[in-house]
Order: structure tokens, then sequence, then C-alpha cells
């Protein structure tokens, strides 16, 4: 596996594999939900790279990105373990040098959700995979359904940008107990990480409730509420139902599919989740 920290010894290096290349966009602190998007690049192209960047232009909030674990060697072992061939690790002064002046907006689908409560989040992360994506020259890249709005984002940034790339979304990869993988459980104390199972809880009883026919939105976003009251220390940020191509909030009955999601505080974490329903 080869590791590269500058664009140009990137693209040296990307020059010399032919055939399909599966790119795989991270942040580290690497987990079984990363590794499962490594693992679709592998089995659909000749070579997969990887990245691991933590983007600052991404954190509406600084002391999330102080805090954001970092474990890179760990990182690089995991990556080599599953075949990845070329890593991208970029210091963040050579992405963002001081005369830096573009971004990329995706206007109506980075609006609700996660994008209404991180002002300025989609495009930092519109604008990194962008530049990425640039870098990288992909031929598919990998993005976990567990940030849904996210995959939407790129995958219109794609289409009105017309980046030559196929987007593959890859399903959440769940502990146990239901909590879905994610680099920020690392900072959640034990009774704290107890609480976290609260979310795919309160989900799967709106869940449960679709499939038994209910299908007005406040009805599900009520069973999402109660189910996360009972835990005191889960303090809901957001709790949502919304069309799962537009991402925009539904208030009428469901006719079709409906993303639930929701963005829970637990401690000084926050997390977030989803299901699909319909
Ligand atoms: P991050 O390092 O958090 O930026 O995540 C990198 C990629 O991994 C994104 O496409 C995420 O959606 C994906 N990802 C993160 N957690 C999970 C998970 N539990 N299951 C599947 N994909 C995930």
């Amino acid at each position: 596996m080869i590791i590269c920290r500058t664009i140009e010894e990137f693209r040296a290096e990307r020059a010399n594999l032919h055939g399909e290349i599966g790119f795989v966009p991270t942040m580290g602190a690497l987990h079984k939900g990363h590794l499962s998007l490594v693992q679709a690049a592998w089995s659909e192209n000749a070579h997969t790279v990887a990245s691991i960047f933590v983007n600052p232009s991404q954190f509406n909030d600084p002391q999330d990105l102080a805090k954001y674990p970092r474990q890179e060697k760990r990182d690089l072992v995991m990556l080599e373990t599953e075949g990845v061939s070329l890593v991208f690790i970029p210091p963040a002064d050579l992405m963002y040098p001081t005369d830096f002046q573009t971004s990329i907006n995706v206007e109506k689908v980075s609006q609700g959700l996660e994008g209404a409560h991180r002002p300025g989040h989609f495009r930092g992360v519109a604008t990194v995979v962008a530049k990425l994506f640039n870098i990288v020259q992909p031929t598919r890249a990998y993005f976990g359904q567990k940030d849904a709005q996210q995959v939407a984002v790129i995958r219109q940034m794609v289409s009105d940008l017309n980046f030559p790339i196929e987007i593959k979304t890859c399903p959440t990869q769940r502990e146990a107990d239901g909590l879905a993988l994610s680099s920020r459980n690392a900072n959640l104390s034990a009774p704290e990480r107890r609480a976290a199972s609260i979310l795919f809880k309160a989900l799967n009883a709106a869940q449960t409730a679709y499939q038994a026919g209910e299908r007005h939105p406040k009805i599900l976003r009520d069973t999402i509420e109660i189910v996360l009251g009972g835990e005191k220390l889960a303090h809901p940020d957001y709790i949502s139902v919304a069309d799962y191509e537009t991402l925009e909030e539904l208030e009428d009955s469901l006719t079709r599919p409906a993303l639930l999601s929701l963005a829970v505080v637990i401690g000084e974490t926050r997390l977030i989740d989803n299901m699909l329903v319909g």
C-alpha cells in the first residue's frame, strides 16, 4: 500500500494504476462501517483508493474538530489489511492554502436536517469531496447510508457538475445493540455508550409503527420522541420524517418512501442515525 501526503506524489502514483478505481473518502478513526465501503470498492474495481482527511471546513463547531479522534497508524494497518492500493493523507494547509477562495454550495438538498443544524457543514463537505474527486479521479466513490443527507448532497453535486463518477451507497453498519458505528462513539463514556442505543430503538419503533400501517409523519415523529424521552442522557436535536429523495420535511400522510432521521446529543457527543421506510 502506497501512502501519499502531497497532491503531486498522489498524482504520480495514481497514474500507475490502470483499470477501474473505487474511492473511499474518510476522516479516519476507521471502524467496520468504513471497512464495509472499502470491501464494496474492492469487489467492484481493479484498485481501491482511500483518503484520510479531517476536513476543517465541514466542522461548524471548533470543539468538535479539536476532539475528533485521530489514530493514523491504526487506520493505515486496517486499510492495508483490506487491500487498499493507495492512500491519500494530505495536511490541511495543502488542501486549503491561505489564498483558498472557492466553495461549492448544493442549494436545496443541503438545507434541512443536518444542514439546518450545522451551518456551512455541507458546503465544507461538497467542496472537499469535489477537490478529492479531482485529485483521485475515481470510477466509483463509496459513501455510507449512515450519512444519508451527505450522499444526497454528493449525488446532486455529481449530477449538477458532471463528474464522471458513479456514486455508491452502502448500508449502515451497526453494533450488536443497534448503535450505528461512528468515529464519534469513541468519545462516549460507558453510561453514555449504553444510552446511545436509544437512537436505534427509537427509529425501530417508528419503523414498526410504519410496518403496522401508520403513515402519518407527525405520529411517526412522536413515536421517536417518546422512545427518546425514556433515556434521560439523550437530548434530541431534531427528529425528522422527510421525502427520501428531496429530504423535504413531510406533513401529509406518506405516499412515497420516507427517511426517518434524528440527531441526538448524549453528554458532549452528537450522534445521528436514520432508517428508510417504504
Ligand atoms: P467519516 O469518516 O465519518 O467521514 O465517514 C466516511 C464514510 O464512511 C462516509 O461515507 C460515511 O457515511 C461512512 N460511514 C460512517 N459510519 C458508517 C457506518 N456505521 N456504516 C456505513 N458507513 C459508514
